[in-house]
């Protein structure tokens, strides 16, 4: 596992890092990677849901997102050297992810969403491969098959847009039988994409 610097908080070991570095991290191949983004309200969350804390613990990289996660660690004396948020990471991830030749898939949001957030991102990064988009409306009994589906679409990277907290409990749960190198929890990324 790459090792990048983190800060702890809340019992939560949050990645204290540039951009590049993080992005450099999480997607470096040879292993199965999971993400997620923290701020003030996922934080609230987890103290009040054991199985979200969980998750997070399981989660090999936490990224500090907004100024409450910074003050926080101002407290303790401590100070984030980037705010990696959702929205920002997007942008970057995209570009890197065309440029090392690795495919994207998008999980997540209402019907049709994931499909023109993957579009949104062909724009970013002309190059993307798309590995596939598929709604984030389920039942549990449809998961195998969902994954038996990403695995077959030969995804590097999947962005899980099923909201707080459940697309970090999913990711936790699913992991082991992912193949990507990367899975990792967008929240309400697509429709900020979708427009
Ligand atoms: N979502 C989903 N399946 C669900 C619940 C939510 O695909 O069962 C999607 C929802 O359409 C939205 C995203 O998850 O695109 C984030 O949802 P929400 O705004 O509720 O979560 P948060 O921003 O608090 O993570």
């Amino acid at each position: 596992m790459t090792s990048l610097n983190k800060i702890s908080l809340f019992s939560l070991d949050i990645v204290n890092a540039k951009t590049e570095d993080a992005l450099a991290a999480l997607l470096k191949g040879g292993a199965r990677r999971t993400a997620a983004f923290l701020n003030a309200h996922c934080m609230n969350v987890a103290a009040k849901t054991p199985i979200y804390q969980w998750a997070l613990k399981k989660a090999d990289y936490l990224l500090p997102d907004g100024s409450g996660l910074q003050l926080a660690a101002k407290l303790q004396g401590k100070r984030f050297v980037e705010n990696l948020n959702g929205t920002d990471l997007f942008v970057p991830l995209c570009r890197k992810a065309a440029a090392l030749g690795l495919s994207i898939y998008f999980l997540g949001s209402a019907e049709g969403v994931a499909r023109k957030a993957s579009e949104a991102a062909r724009k970013i990064a002309p190059a993307l491969k798309v590995a596939g988009t598929r709604h984030g409306y389920f039942y549990s009994e449809e998961e195998d098959r969902i994954i038996d589906e990403i695995n077959a679409s030969g995804a590097d990277i999947v962005l899980v847009a099923l909201g707080v907290p459940r697309q970090d409990v999913w990711i936790a749960r699913n992991r082991h039988r992912i193949n990507a190198r990367l899975v990792m929890g967008v929240g309400a990324q697509f429709d900020f994409w979708a427009g």
